[in-house]
């Protein structure tokens, strides 16, 4: 078990700067996410914290230590990958006492040991198998007892389902989540995908040109983004955005959007210039009354629910709505929200303005 702190953490390789100064905290027992797309600076900063990577400068602690100067093998952390590299020539239960017989440990306790975690994993009718025949969900298995087989503080899982299809990915993905829940070792993963971050993590870091832009949990980061990118990037469809020229009075609980005035969440900020409403799509009701009207221009039906792709005055927007509700292409529909669920954001920079309804979800690296 352990709680992991990266403090004003950054790497450059040569003049590229692949994470820029970030800082926060993974608390002991935590299923900790790293998210952004390709090229994010996810994987990077995963490595340093295992010490398969140093950084440019700041500072990495476990448990309080500081770990600049440990290498990988001296952290007591188990890393699993994506290819998961198991000894080719070694049946299941060599494997994954390996590990264990190289630290010294003997083969008998080595077998118990194998055998509790298999009996975890499900594989014990396996530890006699030759890995080679083994499908890859059962590989992933065998990696994971390697991983586990050790007790380490924490893991660094580094997007290890990403070879999986997706229906035996999703299984896993539940699987791993349980078996955390089961053994409560701190876990950092690393993934590009926001659904299985939204369903596995505890907490989510929500990474983009290696800079961290938001972190806090799935539900806090979902309702309230603290950028367009982040609102952009988690969900899906991801947050619409009402682009409008305009003021928002400090402590005002009203923007005026060509001339519909809509309420929102008061503003602690006050703002002039370029500024987008985002409003997520299950957040947007049809309303007769109201005279801010979008013409239905698609209309996707997905079985419980349909998606309702609209054109207003301030830009295309999508809305979530139950399947039984007869819409039509062409229709002028009236929109209203619901003001405690809009996020105002400066185009300048993207981020959200601080209002009554998101302050205190913000952290930023
Ligand atoms: P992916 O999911 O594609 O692996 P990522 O978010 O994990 O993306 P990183 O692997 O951390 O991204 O890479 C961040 C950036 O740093 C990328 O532009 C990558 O090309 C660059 N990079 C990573 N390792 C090195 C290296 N050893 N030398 C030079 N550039 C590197």
């Amino acid at each position: 078990m352990a709680q992991i702190r990266i403090e004003n953490v950054r790497k450059e390789f040569g003049s590229f700067t692949a994470v820029q100064s970030s800082s926060f905290t993974i608390e002991d027992g935590e299923f900790f996410m790293l998210l952004g797309p390709s090229g994010c600076g996810k994987t990077t900063t995963l490595r340093m914290m295992a010490g398969l990577e140093l950084p440019t400068s700041g500072e990495i602690f476990i448990d309080g230590e500081e770990v600049g100067m440990k290498r990988a093998s001296e952290r007591d952390i188990a890393f699993v990958f994506q290819m998961f590299a198991l000894y080719p020539h070694m049946n299941v239960g060599k494997n994954m006492s390996y590990p264990l017989i190289s630290q010294g440990m003997s083969r008998s306790d080595a077998q118990k040991r194998v055998l509790e975690v298999a009996k975890i994993l499900g594989i014990e009718d396996m530890l006699n198998r030759p890995v080679g025949g083994l499908s890859g969900g059962d590989r992933q298995r065998v990696a994971l007892g390697r991983a586990i087989v050790r007790e380490p503080k924490a893991f660094f899982m580094d997007e290890p389902l990403g070879a999986l299809d997706a229906e035996f990915r999703e299984h896993m993905a539940e699987e791993l989540r349980a078996l955390h829940d089961r053994m409560g070792a701190t876990t950092v993963y690393v993934t590009h995908d926001q659904l299985e971050a939204m369903q596995m993590g505890d907490k989510i870091v929500v990474m983009n040109h290696g800079v961290v832009e938001q972190f806090g949990k799935p539900q806090e980061i979902y309702d309230w983004p603290a950028t367009k990118f982040v609102a952009q990037f988690i969900g899906s469809p991801s947050m619409n955005f009402l682009d409008f020229s305009g003021n928002v009075e400090p402590n005002s609980n009203k923007v005026k959007i060509d001339g519909h005035v809509i309420d929102i969440p008061t503003s602690r900020d006050g703002v002039v210039g370029d500024l987008s409403l985002g409003v997520r799509p299950e957040h947007i009701k049809f309303d007769d009354s109201s005279d801010y009207k979008g013409e239905v221009i698609a209309v996707e039906y997905l079985g419980t629910t349909q998606i309702i792709t609209l054109q207003t005055p301030n830009g295309i927007i999508k809305s979530r709505i139950a399947s039984d509700q007869q819409v039509n292409n062409g229709e002028m529909i009236g929109l209203s929200f619901d003001a405690r669920t809009l996020t105002l954001f400066d185009n300048k920079n993207g981020r959200a303005l601080v209002s009554e309804a998101n302050e205190g979800a913000f952290n930023y690296g």
